[in-house]
């Protein structure tokens, strides 16, 4: 069965392309008022006429600076008067040998995949926690974007990898601390899906994924926001603790 989220507040980060972006409208959609975070504020306000300027709060911010992830959430809940949804979605994957790689890279993705997301958790959960006890919808959910790579090592990818694991002991443990409150923690974990996020690596790097994957179909960001929207629409007695979504074609 699914429910609305009409009178309920969502806050995505990463919000500003791929996933985030077609989460931050599926939401909206669905009837929640949506804060919209990234560093990239034009992209925002841009998705902010998408979704209604009436639902939306802009909110530029480097979730991996712990004030501005605290500012984030203390905004949203200044102009909305509550937090029932936080979707963890902002990341970086920075692949290729651990031999010699660039330690900087490795510092990004753990200070955004990792420090970012706890950041942003810690903040927003006493407002969840409050939210769960009230109406409308009496739950509240974190929802924690993770990857195949959260379950699954592989070569070329140690240090997104153990981020992502990482993120899923810390989505396990917080969901055996606030479950019987009714703060839900669930773990989304997307396959390949066709967005900037490879862009960001060095050419070399690119070139061997490319050619890792083939010609393959990849899935859409409305894919994986479909994923999500379902996870925090089902009723109060029930919890999507993982979602692993790949393309079809992907064999690994
Ligand atoms: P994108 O690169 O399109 O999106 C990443 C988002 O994170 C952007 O909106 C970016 O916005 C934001 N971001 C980056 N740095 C920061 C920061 N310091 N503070 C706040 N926001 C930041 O990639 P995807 O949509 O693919 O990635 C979203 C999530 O999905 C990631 O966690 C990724 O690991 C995961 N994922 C993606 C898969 C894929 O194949 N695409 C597969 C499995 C998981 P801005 O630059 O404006 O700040």
């Amino acid at each position: 069965m699914t429910e609305r989220l009409d009178g309920t507040v969502a806050i995505v980060t990463g919000a500003s392309s791929g996933i985030g972006e077609a989460t931050a409208l599926s939401l909206g959609a669905a009837g929640a008022r949506v804060a919209i975070a990234a560093r990239r504020r034009d992209r925002l306000e841009t998705l902010a006429d998408r979704i209604g300027r009436d639902q939306v709060l802009v909110l530029e911010t480097d979730v991996t600076d712990e004030a501005q992830a605290r500012a984030m959430v203390d905004q949203t809940v200044a102009t909305f008067g509550r937090l029932d949804t936080l979707v963890n979605n902002a990341g970086v994957m920075l692949l290729g040998p651990i031999v010699g790689a660039p330690v900087e890279e490795w510092r990004r993705m753990v200070e955004l995949n990792l420090l970012g997301l706890l950041y942003s958790t810690h903040a927003a959960l006493p407002h969840l926690l409050a939210a769960a006890e009230s109406e409308p919808r009496n739950v509240a959910d974190v929802v924690n974007v993770s990857s195949v790579a959260g379950r699954i090592a592989r070569l070329n990818s140690g240090v997104y990898n153990a981020t992502k694991f990482g993120v899923a002991a810390f989505s396990e443990s917080l969901r055996q601390e606030v479950t019987t409150k009714h703060v839900r923690v669930s773990l989304i974990e997307p396959g390949a899906v066709a967005t900037e996020l490879v862009t960001h690596n060095r050419p070399e790097v690119i070139e061997q994924m490319v050619a890792n994957f083939g010609p393959m179909e990849m899935l859409q960001s409305e894919d994986i926001a479909d994923a999500v929207t379902f996870t925090v629409t089902r009723p109060r007695r029930m919890a999507v603790n993982e979602v692993l979504v790949r393309p079809t074609e992907q064999e690994r």
